[in-house]
């Protein structure tokens, strides 16, 4: 960590969330390194060379409409009877328009040269090779223009862009068949605790099972990560050590849950110190305990700690942010929504509290936030309850009916 990144903590040795993030943000490189995928297998990369159109989309002024094209000047009154020249579906190219007469045209069409506006088929009476359009045109009706989407030398998706499927169907729109995106950084997910069991082994006296694998496993992968499953590591120094050294070597991250506090059963503290550097910040947020950050032979490391709760929110608003980066992408900022407490909140903390909370719309369609009754890091299932995390700024205290921030899971989850 260098001096300029370490900035004045509050709240006695506290660092604020904005401190700790700007760190984090701050310490994370983007990765070298890129992938080059099919169109189809871009989903959810992040786009890492923006894409540039080539060509006018759409390549030529098209009919909106099934109808006839005419010249609008022929028609500047209802009733004009016009020959019909040509017949023009989707997929040819036209000829010019026979001055004084109609094309007969399918949406999708280009409109040939002398035209300047489709009349749709159902103000027009058809017969004998002749059309009657029944109301007056004016020029440009139901045309779209070359390029009104994009223009030819345009950068349509910027790099550092995660790719949604609209993007994918953007790129298509002007002809790409290939994405350059940035490759998934790799990371080494490291759970500590003695008691800890995989899901399928039977469980045995005084063992819990190691959820926190697959909770940050699927955050990972939810980010865009490729995860590195390190196994259980058992409470001793000797045996943390060798799992983060290992992790160090294979990834662009090492992720640790639990042992990170500073107990006689915590190893990941002295571990990472004898491997490298380490900085244990502690946050002033709820639910949260120490954050650890530092690198193993240049490799980024963050632990965070073992309580399924404080794993999940850790990892929303610190280790999120710090992948983002990774992948170049920076919209790492969380947007808050404003709705309406559903709840009362009169324990005012002089930390900031990020509250696991359920939003949904009333009868009245306003969107009303309430909070899980928990608030121990304990109970997994206030996490999947919420759908996302109420804000309680510090110090304060909130009646029923104010306004407060929500975090959606959703916006978070990518
Ligand atoms: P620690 O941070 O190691 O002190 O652990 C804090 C709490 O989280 C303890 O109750 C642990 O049993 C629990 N815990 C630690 N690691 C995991 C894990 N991988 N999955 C589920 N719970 C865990
Ligand atoms: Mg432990």
């Amino acid at each position: 960590m260098t001096e300029e990144l370490c900035c004045t903590p509050t709240l006695s040795g506290l660092l604020s969330y904005e401190q700790a993030v700007e760190r984090l943000v701050a310490a994370a490189h983007p990765l070298s390194g890129t992938d080059n995928v099919a169109l189809r297998d871009g989903l959810g990369r992040v786009l890492a060379a923006g894409v540039v159109s080539t060509i006018d989309v759409p390549g030529w002024d098209y009919s909106a409409m099934d109808g006839y094209a005419v010249n609008a000047a022929d028609c500047r009154s209802a009733g004009a009877e016009l020959p019909v020249s040509q017949r023009l579906p989707a997929g040819v190219a036209p000829e010019p328009l026979v001055p004084g007469t109609a094309a007969r045209i399918f949406t999708g069409a280009p409109i040939p040269a002398g035209a300047d506006a489709v009349v749709m088929q159902e103000v027009c009476t058809a017969s004998a090779g002749r059309v009657r359009v029944d109301v007056a045109v004016p020029p440009g009706d139901n045309v779209r223009r070359r390029g009104e989407d994009i223009a030819a030398g345009s950068e349509i998706i910027r790099a550092g862009t995660r790719l949604e499927p609209q993007h994918l169907g953007l790129a298509a729109s002007v002809g790409c068949a290939e994405l350059v995106v940035c490759r998934r950084p790799r990371v080494a997910v490291v759970a500590s605790g003695d008691e800890l069991l995989m899901p399928g082994e039977p469980l045995t006296p005084g063992k819990i099972y190691n959820s926190n694998l697959f909770t940050a496993g699927g955050l990972l992968r939810a980010l865009g990560c490729e995860v590195i499953e390190m196994g259980i590591v058992e409470d001793t120094l000797e045996a943390t050590k060798a799992a983060l050294a290992e992790a160090a070597s294979c990834a662009d991250l090492v992720f640790a849950s639990g042992g990170v506090s500073v107990g006689e059963e915590d190893h990941v503290k002295p571990a990472i110190e004898a491997l490298g550097t380490l900085d244990m910040w502690k946050i002033a947020i709820r639910p949260g305990k120490p954050v650890a950050f530092g690198h193993i032979d240049g490799t980024p490391f963050i632990g965070s700690p073992g309580n399924p709760v404080s794993l999940f929110v850790t990892f929303l608003l610190f280790v999120r942010p710090f992948l983002l980066r990774l992948q170049g992408r920076d919209d790492w900022r969380l947007q808050p929504m404003q709705v309406i407490a559903d709840f009362d909140w009169q324990r005012p903390d002089k930390r900031r509290e990020f509250q696991r909370a359920q939003l949904a719309i009333g009868g009245d369609g306003i969107a009303r936030a309430s909070v899980h009754p928990s608030r121990s890091s304990g109970v997994l299932s206030s996490v999947t309850w919420a759908n996302g995390l109420v804000v309680i700024p510090e110090g304060r205290v909130i009646a029923r009916g104010e306004s407060v921030d929500f975090l959606p899971f959703c916006e978070m989850l990518r």
